[in-house]
């Protein structure tokens, strides 16, 4: 419960410091947004959206956000993702295309992330469970044996029928890193469809926007404090891209014996990653960063600075355990600290 308001008082706090942002220069002749948040992928999701129809936009991208919680909600047993965990070692689970879409796109880049993000994690995460067992911190036995599920490459996708085999018993697959992101591009999509050109949309961390605000003034986002859920820790208009995504280890976290446990975990090693408190990636919307970010944030400043080279136009802010902060060279000038 503790850990639960934890994320609710830190997300929420990010989403009025991002829309007041947003709104504080608008003009007096601007049409009225329409804001609506909702409690949903284990975050809380913010839509504004301005122009004719919005409401009925926001409450359409609010489905697609649904939409894909539905298939891939790991503690919903009903879930196409839990039932393919339940199936894991037995047999092969038949699964909506847009399943397979988020498992390709996650094994199409895990090699290039130099396997910092692995969606077959399910089983080590599943055991840490942060956010869900109070402060629980497992045995290094009890991880060490579950680090044999996990690898991307084991999974089975059979993308012309549509089925997924996950061939070790125990092995978990966890879209938690993709489903946001995927689900947020989705959102986006239907609310342009609906005519919508300024919105912003904030799924805990992962935000992306719809052309300028109302005023025909950037979208500008502030970037939280790691160590501060009340401070901002960067402020940055949005003038070249419309994505920025950050993953950190204040969103979901408890703190035992002084000892702070993440959501985000090493693949190879079953544990939190400790360099970095929070890595902010700014893009545009085509370039999957939402992957990229947990990723980054797994392998740190210097191999992340290196990845961010084979994405152009993708920039990024690490925020160090230790409290420094160190911006990609695209960045520099462009951003208020
Ligand atoms: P994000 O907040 O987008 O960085 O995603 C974090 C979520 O992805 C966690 O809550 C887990 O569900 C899952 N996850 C944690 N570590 C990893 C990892 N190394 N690779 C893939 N998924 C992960
Ligand atoms: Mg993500």
């Amino acid at each position: 419960m503790k850990v639960l308001s934890r994320i609710l008082i830190s997300s929420l706090l990010v989403c009025s410091l991002l829309i007041s942002a947003g709104c504080s220069t608008g003009t007096l002749f601007a049409a009225k947004p329409y804001k609506e948040t909702q409690f949903l992928m284990d975050t809380i999701i913010e839509i504004t959206a301005y122009g004719n129809n919005n409401e009925v936009a926001v409450k359409a991208a609010f489905d697609e956000f649904r939409r894909i919680n539905g298939l891939t909600n790991k503690f919903d047993a009903s879930s196409q993702v839990s039932k393919v965990n339940q199936a894991a070692g037995k047999e092969k689970v038949q699964v909506d295309p847009e399943v397979i879409t988020m498992l390709k796109l996650a094994r199409s880049r895990a090699e290039q992330l130099n396997g910092a993000l692995d969606v077959s994690i399910g089983a080590i995460t599943e055991l840490w469970g942060v956010g869900h067992k109070g402060e629980f911190v497992p045995s290094q036995a009890a991880i060490e044996a579950l680090l044999p599920l996990v690898n991307y490459e084991l999974i089975e996708i059979d993308d012309k029928a549509n089925t997924v085999f996950l061939p070790k018993l125990g092995m978990r697959i966890d879209l938690g890193a993709v489903a946001k992101g995927y689900a947020n591009r989705k959102a986006i999509d239907a609310l342009k469809a609906r005519g919508i050109k300024s919105a912003l949309v904030n799924a805990g961390g992962d935000v992306r926007i719809i052309g300028k605000r109302q005023d025909n003034q950037p979208w500008r986002i502030g970037v939280q404090d790691p160590r501060n859920s009340e401070g901002i820790a960067a402020k940055l208009a949005m003038t070249e891209w419309d994505v920025l995504e950050t993953s950190g280890d204040y969103q979901r976290f408890f703190v035992k014996d002084g000892v702070r446990y993440s959501h985000i975990i090493d693949p190879r090693t079953g544990y939190q990653p400790r360099e970095l408190a929070s890595v902010t990636i700014v893009a545009k919307s085509d370039n999957y960063v939402d992957l990229l970010s947990t990723a980054m944030f797994v392998l740190g400043v210097e191999k992340g600075q290196q990845l961010l080279k084979q994405y152009p136009g993708t920039e990024a802010i690490f925020i160090t355990t230790d409290g420094k902060k160190i911006v990609s060279p695209g960045l520099e000038g462009k951003i208020e600290f």
